[in-house]
């Protein structure tokens, strides 16, 4: 637990001197490199005499319960609440961002949070973890790896929701606090889509992330957003995709494919067609990936955990609800008693 009341500028992580009195920031992958008195692209990091601080320690946007399988983590203690926290600000551009009001501000102007508060609530609520969401995470990881130390002190889990746009150091700093993980993907990681729809210049970076965090021991799910801008060559795509977790991650490893629907500077972009979701999935697993879900997708049981081996259905899901948890002993398929990739 920090021992100062927070200030509007608190010392950040990972900030390096450079000549000319700038500070590089090497929390994510953008590096910014700040002048004097500037902030970085995400809007809460700013070089202040040469050092680098965070403007958005503890100043919490949003706080709220949800169900696990929200964020969606399908594998990770089905069943469970996690106590949701975010602050303004994100190191991604998304044109479709359905939080842009907190994710594209870049005024910071809540009070502080205590993180004995957080945790507080995080009881009442009864949640059995807390989440880093709504926003991308990395960039209040100061105030998250205080509230992970704190949490799992007291025997909650603690998990993000992020677009893995890290450095590699930033994972090394983070990793020992978080349980589980899901990266967002965005157009299946296409170089284009990121330049166009995200700004962001490629996905590459998050590779490497998700490689460490494996390393790690960290439970990963992967989502991926099908936003349907390509005419059908999504599905491409998304075979890449799923190939690359098969042969990096795990074929054990969920893969969420999502649907698409308007908002912020996309209005006008369709719904993704049911269509592309289930040519999707089928190309996911023909590319051996053994849990894919498709999210936002209610009718065909597509949110249910299948047993890969005698395919009876081990958890029925109706959009972020669990119906019913069929697994023995946690994790085993209640027909053929096959272990899957589940943490009880
Ligand atoms: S966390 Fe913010 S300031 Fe740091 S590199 Fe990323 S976008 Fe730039």
């Amino acid at each position: 637990m920090p021992k100062q009341t927070p200030t509007a500028l608190y010392p950040a992580l990972l900030g390096e001197a450079e000549e000319g009195g700038r500070v590089r920031c090497r929390l994510c992958a953008r590096l910014c490199s700040l002048p004097e008195g500037k902030v970085g692209y995400c809007g809460v990091r700013m070089n202040s005499g040469g050092k680098l601080y965070s403007l958005n320690y503890g100043r919490l946007v949003a706080m709220h319960p949800d169900p696990i399988e929200k964020k969606p983590l399908n594998h990770f203690h089905p069943g469970s609440y996690v106590f949701s926290i975010a602050t303004v600000g994100c190191n991604f551009a998304c044109q479709y961002c359905q939080n842009y009001d907190i994710s594209q501000r870049r005024v910071v102007q809540e009070p502080y949070t205590p993180i004995e508060k957080v945790l507080e609530l995080t009881r009442a609520y009864q949640c059995q973890g807390v989440t880093g969401t709504y926003n991308e995470p990395t960039i209040e990881a100061e105030y998250l790896i205080d509230l992970m130390r704190e949490a799992k002190k007291r025997g909650y889990f603690t998990t993000w929701v992020s677009n893995g746009y890290l450095t590699p150091e930033a994972v090394e700093l983070i990793a020992p606090h978080l349980d589980a993980i899901t990266v967002d993907f965005k157009g299946s990681g296409n170089r284009d889509f990121y330049r166009k729809y995200i700004l962001v210049p490629s996905a590459e970076p998050i590779f490497e992330t998700l490689k460490l965090l494996k390393a790690k021991g960290v439970h990963i799910e992967i989502t991926d957003l099908i936003v349907p801008v390509q005419s059908g060559a999504e599905i491409e795509d998304i075979k890449k995709l799923a190939e690359w977790i098969a042969a990096n991650l795990s074929d054990e490893t969920p893969f969420h494919l999502l649907r698409f629907h308007p908002d912020y500077r996309m209005l006008d972009t369709p719904y993704t067609p049911i269509e592309t979701l289930t040519k999707g999935w089928a190309v996911a697993r023909e590319a051996g990936l053994k849990h894919v879900y498709l999210g936002n997708v209610p009718e065909g049981g597509y949110e249910d955990t299948i047993c890969p081996s005698c395919g009876a259905i081990c958890i029925e899901r109706r959009g972020f609800w669990l119906v019913k948890n069929f697994l023995k002993n946690g994790n085993q398929c209640p027909s053929c008693g096959r272990k899957l990739n589940i943490v009880d």
